[in-house]
């Protein structure tokens, strides 16, 4: 190969797209439709992005669970477990009561007020959060169907412990609701 020839060469692989362009071309802007599940722009190989995700989820999520059970010690709430398995993984269940509470953060659930899409990976991160969205849609409705109260609650709710105490107390107060052990 001549000198020239692979300078050429170079120049050619120089302008090759890079993956995360490609993907911003070809891909028209995502709608804001149930069920829509867009394509994701690999720029982590597929174990390195569960391995962040994971990273991030554990300790997103984990500090606001964290921030509902003071609020709930503090007012004396008890009757509440964490992390049982019942359908759409609630981060907390009062057995008794059938109650299920969520505590979306607000940037994975696309909070209106605080869900901001990080500049790069947009397409990756818009589909992620769509989807949490249509999940959050759908899990309330099936619970129900289960004789199961969903209650969400944001991540910014838990700023206002009264509000969230008063929601909860609300719903406790009403009586048990059918067998406790299904
Ligand atoms: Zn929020």
């Amino acid at each position: 190969m001549s000198v020239n020839s692979e300078h050429r060469h170079r120049q050619a692989s120089a302008q090759q797209p890079r993956p995360e362009d490609k993907a911003r071309r070809t891909t028209p802007d995502i709608p804001r439709v149930t069920g829509y599940a867009p394509p994701v722009a690999d720029v982590f190989t597929k174990k390195k992005r569960s391995q962040v995700m994971a990273a991030i989820r554990s300790r997103g999520n984990k500090a606001t669970e964290l921030k509902l059970v003071s609020i709930l010690r503090a007012a004396g709430i008890t009757g509440w477990r964490r992390h049982q398995p019942i359908l759409g993984h609630p981060d907390f269940i009062f057995r008794r009561q059938r109650l299920a509470v969520f505590v979306d953060g607000c940037f994975w659930h696309g909070c209106c007020k605080h869900s901001r899409t990080p500049r790069s990976n947009q397409i990756y991160w818009r589909a992620k959060i769509t989807r949490n969205m249509a999940r959050d849609r759908a899990v309330p409705r099936l619970l129900r169907q289960r004789n199961w109260t969903p209650l969400r609650l944001w991540e910014h709710d838990l700023s206002s412990p009264q509000v969230v105490i008063s929601k909860l107390a609300g719903l406790l107060a009403r009586a048990p609701k059918g067998n406790p052990r299904t």
